[in-house]
């Protein structure tokens, strides 16, 4: 059978089993063959009775004293006992209502017993134990993640059959780079990593798996960096950071400044600055690049900025324009909804060098945007933009400087895959003055009071927001309509004669402007709103925050909204209103409550969510790994990351007969999007 037959097929199959392997996320050969014990039971180291720990499982190899006898305890209840003996010590064995099991155990015959010691003092027993009889050795058992239907031992059983079954497995990783990095072959690794002979051999079948997961991870991550990245940019020749320092009406922080000394540095070299700016919400990340564009434009060249969204990159283009106005910087915007005359006009000043900041969303990187002298290329929130749009910013240019800027604090190892070669500067400090939130978790009995809490805030002069969640993604339409009729019932209802505004996804662009410009000049005083302003929304005296049904965001994105409040020298607090039981989600509200730490609550969710959700699967492009943990494979990632630069430094497109297994092993890895050619 070809490993990319239908699991179907296999012998021991059909229909039925087919359909529990596929809650599985079993559909092929290869789906079966790749998928990997979660733990494995050594049978092969064998533990005196005597030194049985208790509480722990054991694999004890021993003799049946006698059969085993029959009690009924009652109705329903039968235990079946015997006694064994290692010659040394005596264990109880016990099975509930299982005759089937006891059976099997005849007496003088010698076993080995796996399962959990119970006892006290020097009495040991064990309750419904694995056994088998003594062959040669025992081995190492592999322990699947089972479904209704499929335990263990009978995905072991189909695995052995899938082995049998498969035609010759290839090894997309050739020969000289296995030799090269002391790596078993794919077919051994497989086998050994379900039937392992030894713990030494397990620990090599993962290296090796690990490995080639990570290894196509990088090579096709690298392939989509931006080419050619040694040649010369443009340098920057003069630094007005102190100059622009002036026109601040604020005392940047000592890590703001750090970020731009480190940046500017970069920029007055003969190669390209490649930075990621990572910095908490509210560490204030839009200063420093102010800073680098204020010194672009200076020196004479191009910059553009771009956002995630229209909201966000309206309020860019508002908070530059000002910070700018009494400097001859030339600032548009463009986004999406921008008139068709105006984005005409803009591209041609665009191209004949009239502009020299541009802000926007993705409408900045469509293919008839071109630039006189782009030699900067920034981008906010990188993380939320796909794997293809990467990059694409930065090829406007002829090699700009890139800086891109994030609030989701990415563990080292990941930013390493994600970003390649990146430098990384880290805003670890908060401006001065500013409060630490307050955040409480309460269920839905409490509302009134939450709401109440609002009211008095906003008789105080102060402005807050209620948040509405998605109901998911598919959902816009009911997002909306939750929040539209939560707005009317408030409007008429509680908040009667207080002035509340209304922002959702669905509203054109020239509507969002306006709700937003009257939140912020403070007209508005409450704000109900979709998570269209979960990034961005900048408005200092905006204090209270209630969030409605907690439970369906994300630990991160909880964070991002929290972050929308507690940004001038007012107090702020945060009300998270969910009924949720689940220990999952109160665990995730709870941390969310106890820290404002964006590195804490990224650790957490990345152990929560796994790296594969962690900036949601569809905004990283990310595929899933299914062997290696970019939490813990740090050593991994290292050595595939030198050993894939190595590789594309000697044959950039991966050319030549021995490679194409490995070029349609990556293509087959980054399924969607992606392409080695
Ligand atoms: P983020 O890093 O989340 O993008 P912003 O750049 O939006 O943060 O900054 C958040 C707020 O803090 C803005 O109102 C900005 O003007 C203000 N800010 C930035 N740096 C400082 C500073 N050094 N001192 C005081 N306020 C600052
Ligand atoms: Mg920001």
């Amino acid at each position: 059978m070809n490993p990319d037959s239908n699991i179907k097929y296999l012998k021991g199959v059909g229909e039925k089993r087919a359909a529990m392997l596929a809650k599985l996320g079993i559909s092929t050969l290869w789906d079966l063959l790749t998928f990997f014990p979660r733990v494995y039971e050594d049978w092969s180291k064998i533990t005196p009775i005597k030194y049985a720990p208790i509480g722990e499982n054991v694999c004890i190899r021993a003799i049946a004293g006698m059969p085993c006898r029959e009690h009924k305890i009652r109705k329903g209840m039968t235990l079946y006992k015997t006694e064994v003996t290692d010659g040394d010590s005596l264990l109880d064995i016990t099975f509930f209502n299982n005759k089937y099991a006891a059976a099997k155990i005849e007496q003088g015959k010698e076993y080995l017993f796996f399962g959990k010691i119970t006892g006290k003092g020097y009495y040991r027993q064990m309750t419904s134990p694995e056994f088998e009889e003594v062959s040669d050795s025992g081995r190492m058992r592999p322990i699947y993640p089972q479904t209704a239907g499929l335990n263990s031992k009978a995905i072991e059983k189909l695995i052995k059959t899938a082995f049998e079954s498969c035609d010759k497995i290839e090894d997309p990783i050739p020969k000289d780079i296995r030799n090269a990095y002391c790596l078993l072959n794919l077919e051994g690794a497989l086998r050994s990593i379900h039937f392992p002979e030894s713990e030494d051999m397990l620990s090599e079948a993962r290296r090796r798996l690990i490995f080639e997961e990570l290894f196509l991870l990088e090579l096709g991550m690298m392939r989509l960096k931006t080419k050619n990245r040694r040649s010369t940019a443009y340098k920057i020749r003069k630094d007005y950071t102190e100059e622009f320092f002036s026109l601040l009406p604020f005392e940047l922080t000592g890590a703001q400044k750090r970020a731009i000394a480190e940046s500017t540095a970069d920029m007055m070299q003969d190669i390209p600055m490649n930075r990621l700016l990572q910095g908490d919400v509210g560490s204030g990340k839009t200063a420093v690049s102010a800073a680098l564009i204020y010194n672009c434009t200076k020196n004479g060249c191009q910059s553009a900025l771009m956002a995630p969204t229209e909201v966000l990159a309206m309020q860019h283009y508002k908070t530059l324009t000002k910070m700018f106005e009494n400097t001859d910087i030339e600032i548009s915007l463009l986004t999406g909804s921008t008139p068709a005359a105006e984005k005409r006009k803009i591209k041609v000043a665009l191209k004949d060098g009239g502009i020299d900041l541009i802000v926007g969303t993705h409408a900045l990187i469509q293919k008839d945007v071109e630039f006189r002298n782009l030699a900067l290329a920034v981008t906010d929130e990188q993380h939320r933009f796909g794997v293809n749009q990467r990059g694409s910013l930065a090829s406007k240019g002829v090699n700009p400087h890139t800086l891109v800027m994030s609030a989701t604090p990415i563990p080292r190892t990941l930013a390493l895959i994600i970003y390649g070669d990146l430098d990384l500067s880290i805003l670890d400090e908060m401006p001065k003055g500013r409060q630490k939130i307050e955040t409480f978790l309460v269920n839905s009995e409490i509302r009134e009071r939450a709401y109440g809490y609002i009211k008095k805030h906003l008789c105080e002069g102060m402005q807050g927001y209620i948040v509405c969640p998605m109901v998911d993604e598919n959902e816009e339409m009911e997002e909306l309509a939750a929040a539209t009729s939560l707005f009317k019932n408030l409007s008429d209802g509680f908040f009667k004669g207080f002035r509340l505004g209304l922002l959702h996804g669905k509203m054109k662009p020239a509507e969002k402007k306006a709700v937003m410009e009257s939140f912020a000049s403070g007209e508005t005083q409450l704000l109900v709103s979709t998570t269209v302003i979960e990034v961005g929304i900048d408005v200092p005296n905006a204090v209270i925050m209630v969030i409605e049904n907690a439970e369906r965001f994300g630990l991160s994105q909880l964070h991002q909204l929290r972050g929308r409040i507690g940004r001038g020298s007012h107090k702020s607090s945060c009300i998270m209103i969910s009924d949720a039981q689940n220990e999952e989600t109160t665990h995730r509200l709870q941390t969310l409550a106890s820290t404002t730490d964006g590195f804490k609550i990224a650790d957490e969710d990345l152990k929560l969510r796994g790296p594969g959700d962690f900036f949601g699967s569809r905004q990283h492009g990310l595929p899933e790994m299914k062997i290696a943990d970019m939490m813990t494979d740090g050593e991994a990632i290292r050595e595939t990351h030198a050993a894939a630069a190595h590789l594309l430094q000697k044959n950039p497109a991966l050319e030549g007969e021995e490679f194409d297994l490995l070029r349609k092993a990556v293509n087959r890895l980054f399924a969607r999007g992606i392409s080695m050619n």
